[in-house]
Order: C-alpha cells, then structure tokens, then sequence
C-alpha cells in the first residue's frame, strides 16, 4: 500500500500515520519527495481496508499496489532515482558508459584497457575478479589479485571500478576495492546475497536472470530495497529465448517498460546480450535511443587471445566508434554522455 501525505501534513500527523501503519502489521518506508511525502507499507494484507488509513489526519490519498513489488515501484517513489558516485550521476539526464575486459587478466591488460576505455570516454572500469563461468574447468577469475589491479588501473586513468560479487562472503572484500557491485545474471535470485548486498554502503548493479522476467528482476530488486540499499542500477543482458543466432535475446522493450513501472536507472549490456562483437554496436546505440541510462560494453585490445568472452570484445576503435555514435543519438533524445 502507498499512502500519500498531505503537503502540509504535520510532524505530528506524520508520526501517527507511521505508527497506525505500524500497529496495523506493516513496515513503512518513507520517501521525502520534493513536493510530498510519501509512505510505502510492506506486508501482504489482501483483506485490509484501506479507508482505515484513508481517514488519519495528513493523509492526502492511499493506493493498493497490485504489483508485487513495492519500493522498487514508480507509484511508491515518483522521481528517478539518481546515484552519485564521484563526479557523475547514475539516473539523471546523462548517458553513463561502463566499458572495460570481461575479465582482469593481467596488469599489462588492464592497464591497456583502462587507458583505452578513459581517452574513449567511458567513466567506469569493469573486469571481473571472480567469474561465474558456465564451466567449472572455465578461467575463473584473479580474485583478490584482480580487484587489486582494477582498483590500480582505474585510479591511474580516473575511473570509477565495477567488479562482480558472486557471495557474501566476498562482499567485505571486493567493498574494499569497487565503487559498484556487480550482481550476475545466474546470482539475480541468490536472495541471500541479495539481502547481505542491502546492507552493503555501496551501490549495487543487478543484472537480468537469464530466463527472468521483469517482474522476477524488480521483485529482486526490492530484496535489497528492503534491507536498506537504495542505490540501485538494473542491468538489461538478454534473456533465453529460442532464437539461437545470438547468445541470447536483447529485450531492448524492458527498458521503457522498467522506466514506466519502476524509478530505478537501467543500464544496457548488448555484450553479453549477443554475444557477438559486431552485433554490440547496432543494440548499444538501438539503448541509448530506447532510453538507457548507460551502457556496459566488453572490450579487448587482444580479444583472440582473451581468457573470456573474446568473441563478443569490441576492438578499442570499435569502442571509440560506438562512443562517436551513441554521442549523436543521445543528443537526439535530448541527453549527453556523461
Ligand atoms: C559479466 O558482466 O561479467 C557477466 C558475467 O555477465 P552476465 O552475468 O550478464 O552473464
Ligand atoms: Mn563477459
């Protein structure tokens, strides 16, 4: 339920509401709006009368959400949400671009590619440290080693750093490194990660499910909405479908479809989406101009020989040449890269 309070509405009346809300067997979540106040309760009530709330003194109107989620939905928070990390803003009128290896290999190339993805105009470094691989006997990662030298990377060229936390007991470590936390699309229902995440102090960019749907995604979401982080990204990757041709399926339509339903930014990966470098650049710039937030692209200044994920590494003037294209498209749509 979504109780929206009178403009004018009083700390006392305020704090009624909330405890009426309380007894009742919600939780409440507030969101001071610039206009308005604004109190989510959580709780599955099907039965409950709403005009029980409805009559409090300072209550200007209250909503059944028939939508499973609730923090994560555009009813219950009207403005986007908006993350500032550093110098930038995730949410807001900017196109952000996230670009770097599938994976950190060595310094040699994450130093390369780090200066390569900065002179380009990306703002944030990404590489895994520990990779979720379809196969065990799959490269999986340089763990602490790998975050050390994204870290050192990124510093160098003035970029912030995103890196995959694949469990909890990871989560103090790569904190110590990272600006974003990376939740993978085969972790978006590890609950428990999810939950440990909402209390991390740092923003979480969570990844569509393989086979899940918006719905599912945002239901996700709300686990860490609800245990206290409120910056979250969505990230598009492509879902399975029956179309074979591509790695998997760009749901390009989730991105309007999420902004209508939900106030979280979403970013767009057509890397993992297609797999297929010569195929990023058409679904990066068909993102940018479905409204993306950002994009995340793969890149490799020596993709035929990269641990993971080489096929679908733009080459660094591939990169410099997306940059270049999606530059005029989010003009169009009267936006910038950030
Ligand atoms: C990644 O971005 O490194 C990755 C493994 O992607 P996904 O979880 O979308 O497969
Ligand atoms: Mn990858």
């Amino acid at each position: 339920m979504v109780v929206v309070l009178e403009k004018n509405v009083t700390e006392k009346q305020l704090e009624n509401v909330i405890k009426h809300l309380e007894d009742f067997g919600f939780a409440v979540h507030k969101s001071t709006g610039v206009e308005q106040i604004i109190l989510g309760a959580i709780g599955v009530q099907p039965n409950f009368d709403i005009r029980r709330v409805k009559i409090l003194e300072g209550v200007a109107e209250v909503y059944r959400i028939t939508e499973p989620f609730k923090l994560a939905s555009r009813s219950f928070k009207k403005e986007n949400t908006k993350i500032k990390l550093g110098n930038i803003v995730i949410g807001d009128k900017d196109v952000v671009v996230i670009a770097g290896p599938c994976a950190v290999e060595s310094e040699e190339q994450i130093f390369i590619l780090a200066e390569i993805v900065s002179k380009a105009g990306a703002k944030i470094l990404r590489g895994g440290a520990f990779k979720p691989r379809t196969s065990p006997y799959s490269f999986q990662g340089l763990g602490e080693k790998g975050l050390k030298l994204l870290r050192r990377a990124a510093d160098k060229f003035g970029l912030l750093v995103i890196t995959e936390v694949m469990e909890s007991s990871q989560i103090n470590l790569i904190e110590q490194y990272t600006d974003i936390f990376q939740v993978g699309a085969r972790n978006m229902q590890n609950f428990s990660l999810l939950r440990d995440l909402g209390k991390a102090a740092k923003p979480i960019m969570l990844k569509r499910g393989l086979s899940a749907t918006i719905d599912d995604w945002l239901m996700s979401a709300e686990y860490i909405l609800s245990n206290g982080n409120q910056n979250i990204m969505l990230c598009e990757r492509g879902i399975r479908t029956f179309e074979t041709y591509t790695r998997y399926t760009f749901d390009i339509s989730s991105i309007p479809v999420v902004h209508n339903r939900s106030h979280l930014p979403v970013i767009a990966d057509p890397s993992h989406a297609t797999g297929l470098r010569d195929k990023v650049i058409p679904m990066a710039r068909a993102a940018v101009a479905a409204g993306a937030d950002g994009i995340m692209v793969e890149v490799h200044h020596d993709p035929e020989n990269a641990l993971s994920d080489g096929p679908q590494a733009l080459l660094p003037e591939q990169f410099s040449e997306l940059m270049t294209q999606i530059k005029a498209i989010a003009e169009v749509i009267g936006r910038k890269l950030v």
